[in-house]
């Protein structure tokens, strides 16, 4: 069986239908998955197809945006990205850098119709997986950034409602990878503290990550900070 197939769309932003590629879910299970659910697959990575991109208008969008584009959102993509649209189909198999290209295009269509810092945050950690898949360490550490700025806002904007265990872990294990070990601590031990956190998966994670940073202050001989002072 191939793994792909495909799926009509009706486009958020001009209403024309389109196909586009999907993953067999037989072939969604990963081999392996990072420590910030960055998943590592055998034949197709089905987060290659997650962006749709209209052949016709250029919108690229995700399951996770808004479905409903209003008047004044349509006239802001048109004038900041649609007009220079030059018709492509990404609707067939995608390379790594296909992937890319419509991962970039949906960041900057989800930039110019105001969406959502969470959906803003996912593309962009998406885009530092692809170059973590192309070992482009610089790159990577760059998209990263911006992916922990977008989803500290999250969590900001949504404090009140919050029960995020794994927001607050990604927050966490962000700091972690981009070199800030006691920033990261302060995030895993909100996880592991908060009485009101259930998310048991959520909460081992953040425990292992900060196992894993106390061995290394240790190790190095330095100043556990606060957090870690009277134990876990
Ligand atoms: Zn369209």
């Amino acid at each position: 069986m191939e793994p792909l197939y495909q799926s009509k769309i009706t486009c958020i932003c001009c209403g024309s239908t389109f196909l586009t590629s999907r993953v067999r879910p037989s072939f969604k299970r990963p081999v392996r998955t990072d420590s910030d659910f960055c998943a590592y697959f055998d034949a197709v990575n089905p987060d290659f197809y997650v962006v749709r991109v209209c052949p016709y208008c250029g919108f690229a969008s995700t399951e996770n945006f808004n479905q409903h584009l209003n008047d004044k959102q349509k006239y802001a993509y048109l004038e900041k990205l649609g007009r220079q649209w030059k018709a492509r189909n990404y609707g067939g198999a995608r390379t790594l850098e296909e992937a890319m290209e419509c991962y970039k295009l949906a960041l900057l269509c989800a930039q110019a119709v105001n969406e959502s810092d969470r959906v803003i945050a996912g593309l962009l950690h998406h885009i530092a997986w692809l170059y973590r898949y192309e070992e482009k360490k610089d790159q990577e550490d760059r998209f990263l950034q911006f992916a922990l700025d977008a989803y500290v806002r999250v969590y900001e904007g949504e404090r009140e409602s919050l029960n995020n265990a794994r927001l607050l872990y990604l927050i966490g294990e962000l700091n972690r990878r981009l070199g800030k070990p006691r920033e990261a601590v302060r995030w895993f031990s909100r996880v592991i503290h908060d009485k009101s956190i259930t998310d048991s998966a959520m909460i081992r994670a953040s425990r292992e990550q900060w196992a894993a940073i106390r061995e290394e202050f240790v190790q190095k001989g330095q100043e556990l900070p606060e957090e870690m002072q009277s134990g876990a």
